[in-house]
């Protein structure tokens, strides 16, 4: 079953559809990274899909269930931006814990697990420190735990290296891609870098204007862009 399915979503802000009758399926343990410049409506697609915004017209299925009505907390999503919004005044630990205190999981769980999502960031034994100690891409490691907290069914990264300088971005997208196969995490993630994309994805979804204007795996998709916006989005330039 897919995880998210998409039908004919639609968004507009006065006279501009900032999304235009988005068709979109995402498979169960799928890495989908949608790459389009800035404008092109790729925050709103993940703010549709996580409850933030109500669609116009349109359906977000999300395993199976339409989600009309539902609250962002109820849908099962994680979602992650750029400027992770981390709170300054917790530590580490207060950080990742956030999701899982607020639903209420006992405390000796909720440790556990702290534990075992900073290991799994390579992040062991940081519990403790405030966060304003940490590296920008030490972070944006801490952001991802806790997006990973409450398991969800989807993880949804904006823009999630966009603060970090290349070197690291380069590493760290490595570092995600292998994490999710592990653990089987189904991501759509959304980037105006292409290396991001590429890097990241199973499959890749160009948007131009609010529409999905190609589909593919990274390889087809820089082999044979569909249109000439997508060839020269991708920086082939005759
Ligand atoms: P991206 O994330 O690809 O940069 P966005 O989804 O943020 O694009 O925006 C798509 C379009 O919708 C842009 O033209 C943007 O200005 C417009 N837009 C987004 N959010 C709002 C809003 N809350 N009010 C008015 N216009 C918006
Ligand atoms: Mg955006």
């Amino acid at each position: 079953m897919a995880s998210l399915r998409l039908r004919a979503v639609t968004v507009r802000y006065g006279g501009l559809a900032a999304l235009d009758a988005v068709d979109l399926d995402v498979a169960e343990h799928e890495i989908v990274c949608v790459l389009g410049p800035s404008g092109s409506g790729k925050s709103t697609l993940l703010r549709v899909v996580a409850g933030l915004t109500e669609p116009d017209a349109g359906r977000v299925l999300l395993a199976g269930r339409d989600q009309r009505g539902v609250p962002p907390h109820r849908r099962g999503v994680g979602l992650m931006f750029q400027d992770h919004q981390l709170f300054p005044t917790r530590d580490v630990g207060g950080n990742v814990d956030f999701g899982l205190r607020v639903r209420g999981e006992p405390r000796e769980d909720r440790e556990a697990r702290v534990a075992e999502l900073l290991e799994l960031v390579g992040l062991p034994g940081t519990r403790r420190r405030p966060v304003a100690t940490l590296s920008g891409g030490e972070q944006q490691r801490v952001a991802l735990a806790r997006a990973l907290a409450p398991r969800p069914g989807l993880l949804m990264l904006d823009e999630p290296l966009g603060q970090l300088d290349r070197s690291l971005r380069e590493r760290l997208v490595v570092e995600l891609r292998r994490l999710f196969r592990r653990l089987g995490t189904t991501v759509l993630a959304v980037t105006h870098d292409q290396g991001e994309a590429f890097a990241l994805a199973d499959r890749v979804v160009v948007m131009e204007g609010g529409r999905i204007v190609q589909t593919g795996d990274p390889a087809e998709v820089w082999q044979r862009p569909a249109s000439e916006f997508v060839a020269r989005f991708l920086g082939f330039t005759n």
